[in-house]
Order: C-alpha cells, then structure tokens, then sequence
C-alpha cells in the first residue's frame, strides 16, 4: 500500500509498538513491524498515531524503524489440509516439540499455513450454468479417512457458474470461474475476529457426548453449547480439556492451547497419533486442529490464538459438521489482554482488567451454536473454556465473567483432587443450563428414566451432604438405619459411578449405555436394600453385602463384555438381601 507518511516506531514497551505517520491505516489492521516484519495489529489509533500489539517477539525493536500496513485485517486460510495441522497463534505451521525448546518460527517469517504443493481430488458438485449462493458448496476433497471437506465459496460470493474444473489441484489452483469472471480455490481466507455469518441459529438440542460419566450422567453439554471449567492448578483442567478432544462425539476437534506450559500440548500431540477415535478407528490427530501458543510464547498471540482457533470451528461447521473447540486457558488470554490494556494507559477494571474483558469473552463464546449454515447444511459448534482463577477463587473477574456467559458450569474442586476423586467436577456446585432440553433426548435415545436416575442420584448426594454436618458431630452410628443406607448409596454415586479415571484404558471412555445402566444398578441396590431394612434386616448386613464389591469393578469391565456382566449383576440384586 503506498504511504506518503512514512509510518515509524516511536516507542517500544513489552508487546506494544507505538508508531506515528499512520494516517490512512484502519484499526485491526494489520501491519509489519521492523526489518524483520514482525507481524502486529493496529489496537488503537489516534490522528496519525497507532498502537500495535506485536504477535512476535519484539526484543530488537528500535524507535525509528519502519512500519508497514498490509490493508488487511488478521486472516486465517480456510481450506483441505487444516486437518491434523499444528499452528502457532497465527496459523503458522508451528513444529512443536522444537517450539517448545525454545526454537521459535523465524521471527516475521511469513510461511503459508496451508501447503502450496499438495494436490487435492476435487469433485464438483455444481455444473456449468448453475447459480452458487454466497458461501455454497462448490464441490468436495476427502480430506481424511472420515472428513469430507466441502469446497466453500466465500460467504461474500455468489453468482452463476461459467466453468467448474474436476480433478487434482493444489489449494490456490483456480477450480471454478464466475460469470462475472470471480476465480475460486479449494481455499479461501477470513478475518478471525468476524464471526462467518450463518443463516439462522437454532437452540441446542442434542448432548454432545464426552464419555465421562460426571459430565453426560449429570451436566451434560448440548453440541454448539458453552462451558467453563474453572478450577485451582492441578484440579483436572487439562486433562478434562484433553478427555473431551479424545473422547467427545465431535467430527471436529479444535484445541488451543492457550499460555500452558508447552509440555501438554507436546503431551497431545505425541498421545492423539496414537489413539483411535471410538467412532471410526482413526487417529485421533486426523480429526483434530492444534493451535498452540504456549506459555514461553509471545503473550499477545494469546489472544489471536483463540480467534485462530474458534474461526476455524466455524469454518467447518459451515461444512455440515459438528465442531467443539476447547481452550486452555481462556485465564491466560485474559491476562495478555491485561497487559497490553495496561501498557495502553487505558483505565483499568476490576484486578486491573480491562472493563471490556467481560464483552471479549462474551463475543469469543457467542461464536458458539448450532447453525443453518449459508450452504444449507447444519452443523454446530462448541466452546469449553478452561479457566485459572488465581488460588482457585472463583469470586475473581475472569471466572465471574465466564459464569455469566457459559451455560455449562463444571467447577473442579481442590479439596476433591486432593482426595483423589477425579474428575474433581464438584457435583454440588457445577450445573449444565442444558439439562431441561437434554433430558427428552436421554431419555428417548438411551432409557426412558435416564433423566429421572439422574435426578435421584444428585438428590442422594444432596442429602449426603447435608447428614455430613450431623455425621462430623455426633457420627454416623447415630444416624437412623434408612440414613446410614443413604450414605452408603451416596458413597456408591461417587466412588463406582462419578470417579472416573483418564488413565485407566477402560475407563477413559464410558458409552451412555454403560452410564445409564450403572447408575441404574445402583439405584436398584439401594431399593432393594431399602427393602430389607424396612423388613427388620440390621444396617450392618446390608451395607457389607458382598455384592457392593461386584458393583465397584463396573466401571472397568470392557463394553464389549458390559452387557452379560450387567444383566448377571441386575438379578443377583433381586435376591442378594432375600
Ligand atoms: P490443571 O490443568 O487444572 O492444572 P491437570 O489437568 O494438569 O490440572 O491435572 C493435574 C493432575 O491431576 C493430573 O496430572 C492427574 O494426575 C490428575 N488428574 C486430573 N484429572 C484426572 C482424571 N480424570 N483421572 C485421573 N487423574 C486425573
Ligand atoms: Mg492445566
């Protein structure tokens, strides 16, 4: 772009430029910074004076050198070959295990994040003469064993077909020309921090499922729905955020890693080649974007990081698919928006926030739902944020903000990791605002009273929460024998059911089937117990019944096998207290 201003750094604090001669240069915009052309964003501008957060490392930076606009907001490239992929903060392929020794990508370095020599098969679905609607389906590429990656023209472009090519091309090979002579491509870029528009969005009506029992079996999440999962370091975070990108019924997986320490993202990156995907036998990577901007990153990237990220969800909800994106930590960016808020001179908020933290978090998680895409189809996407609250106080900004957005709350609990009860998902205090319109769909699709046992399971562990305090004063022996039963049950609900362990080969992943019927065999136990006591039978032979024993090893018996072993379980029950 020609710039009679000569556009200059003038200062230079942490990752923000300071630069004047900037007329002419729109916010958002971003620019080139340097000799090396680091590449920042224009976050504030005033007459000719511009602030820029840097997206690199900015250590050489001197007043003096130049600034360069490119005319264009921060981008992603849409198209095949994202699948499996590894980016930075701005959709640089990124090696990762160098990155986290400490290696970096060449700073200012422009590599394109979609490979400019692989050729893909591309089928047409559209002929000559045939009118394409803003953001249609022009054709398709197999991108992976399991996804088929609908060719989409820009949300922005329509018109009727003149030619349609078929065969091998690479991503920037022209396909399909326009009556009014538009070329399109296998890809096409999108400014991240624009939502991609949508026909209509609709409420979430389907669970997406986790195979985690606390999570299906109480909060469960709607597919295109939101949730939060705060908690104190060494609570579960990551590895909850790891359990859902493995395990979740997602066709795809978006993960950032937001400001962790490089180590777990390695730690994916090394385990999701290996794992299969439940649903297709697959490795797991090939369903499954990274993005990582890890804690020894430029902090600024934080927040590009999570835009990256969501508007590549969004581009291939506009496919037909079902899409979930977990961030951790969604603290880290909060952090980094902070900082550079601070650095601003901007007045600052609650702890030193900007007051515009909470209408950031709202517009990233708003980008969630289950859509009528602009090609017709309908796909979803979901958010699932972690969150750092400093100590594990759940009263500071970015978690009180989060709550009010997020519609799924798991609150992981220190005392309960402490204890060894993983997932340390407080079952108390968590809540899934989904529930209400889940529940016809759990209760149609897996048992008719799967809500019902849901409902009762929690009731037990309210009340066992409430008998505590008399049980810490006076002991469990004083309590009547119907309440000591209770207890027992409750103990059962959270030791046989809701603990669950992500590194144990069968219980890392629980089918709904096998949720439904555990927490049924539970349930009956306590009926039938509740049975023997009111005919005479003492508390302490029913609580020390041997099949209490059978029902702990549940959870680790092959689903495979869960069937013959439940059904076996279900009618021993029917006599054990005869
Ligand atoms: P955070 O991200 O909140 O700091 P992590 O997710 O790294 O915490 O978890 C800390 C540790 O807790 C893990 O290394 C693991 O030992 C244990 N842990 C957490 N969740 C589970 C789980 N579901 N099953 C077994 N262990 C778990
Ligand atoms: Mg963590």
């Amino acid at each position: 772009m020609f710039m009679s201003n000569n556009p200059k750094i003038t200062r230079v604090t942490g990752p923000l430029v300071e630069a004047d001669g900037m007329s002419g240069v729109k916010m958002h915009e971003v620019v080139y910074v340097g000799a090396e052309r680091l590449i920042g964003e224009v976050i504030k501008l005033m007459g000719d004076k511009a602030s820029i957060q840097v997206y690199e490392e900015t250590s050489g930076l001197m007043p003096g050198a130049r600034v360069e606009p490119s005319g264009k907001p921060l981008m992603v490239e849409l198209g095949p070959g994202l699948l499996s992929s590894i980016y930075d903060g701005i959709q640089r392929p990124l090696d990762l295990i160098s990155s986290i020794e400490g290696d970096f990508i060449s700073a200012g370095i422009s590599v394109n994040a979609l490979d400019r020599k692989k050729k893909w098969r591309f089928n047409p679905v559209l002929k000559e003469g045939d009118e394409l609607t803003a953001g249609g389906i022009i054709g398709t590429v197999q991108e992976s064993k399991t996804i088929e990656h609908k060719i989409l023209a820009p949300p922005t472009i329509s018109g009727k077909v003149k030619t349609i090519l078929e065969g091998d091309f690479t991503v920037d090979e022209t396909v399909c020309i326009l009556e009014d002579k538009t070329e399109l491509t296998l890809m096409h870029e999108w400014p991240v921090k624009t939502p991609r528009p949508v026909k209509s969005k609709y409420d979430p009506s389907e669970p997406m499922m986790t195979g985690q029992r606390v999570i299906d079996g109480f909060f469960p999440i709607a597919k295109g729905g939101t949730a939060t999962i705060p908690g104190p370091f060494g609570a579960g975070k990551t590895v909850t955020q790891h359990q859902l990108a493995k395990w979740s019924d997602a066709d795809v997986i978006v993960y950032v890693g937001c400001g962790e320490r490089g180590n777990e993202m390695a730690q994916v990156l090394l385990e999701f080649p290996e794992l299969e995907d439940p649903k297709h036998g697959q490795p797991l990577m090939q369903r499954t974007i990274l993005i990582a901007n890890t804690s020894n990153m430029p902090v600024a990237a934080r927040e590009a990081s999570v835009y990256t990220g969501v508007t590549i969800a969004e581009y291939y909800r506009d496919q037909g698919y079902n899409t979930a994106l977990m961030a951790d930590s969604t603290s880290r960016w909060a952090e980094a928006l902070r900082e550079i808020s601070s650095r601003l001179e901007e007045m600052p908020g609650e702890e030193g926030y900007p007051a515009y933290l909470g209408s950031r978090l709202a517009q990233f998680y708003e980008r969630s739902g289950k859509v009528k895409a602009l090609a017709g189809v309908e796909g979803s996407t979901t958010i699932i944020g972690a969150v750092s609250p400093p100590g594990g106080d759940f009263s500071e900004p970015v978690t009180q903000n989060t709550l009010r957005i997020a519609r799924v709350f798991w609150a992981l609990d220190a005392r309960l990791a402490d204890r060894r009860h993983f997932p340390a998902i407080d079952w108390l205090k968590s809540y899934s605002l989904y529930k209400g319109s889940l529940d016809s769909w759990f209760n149609e699709n897996v048992g008719e009273d799967y809500s019902l046992q849901a409902r009762q399971a929690q009731g037990i562990l309210q009340r066992e929460n409430e008998l505590m305090e008399i049980v810490q004063l006076v002991g469990a022996d004083a309590l009547p024998p119907s309440d000591r039963l209770l207890m027992e049950t409750a103990r059962m609900i959270r030791e046989d059911f809701l603990q669950q362990n992500s590194f144990h080969e069968v219980d890392t992943y629980c089918s709904l089937e096998k949720l439904y019927w555990m927490m049924k065999i539970i349930l009956e136990f306590d009926r039938q117990a509740m049975l023997a006591l009111e005919e005479g039978a003492r508390i302490e032979d029913v609580t020390s019944n041997p099949l209490a024993g059978e029902i702990a090893k549940m959870k680790y018996v092959v689903e495979e096998d869960f069937k013959p072993v439940r059904e076996k379980l279900y009618s021993k029950i029917q006599e054990c207290f005869k």
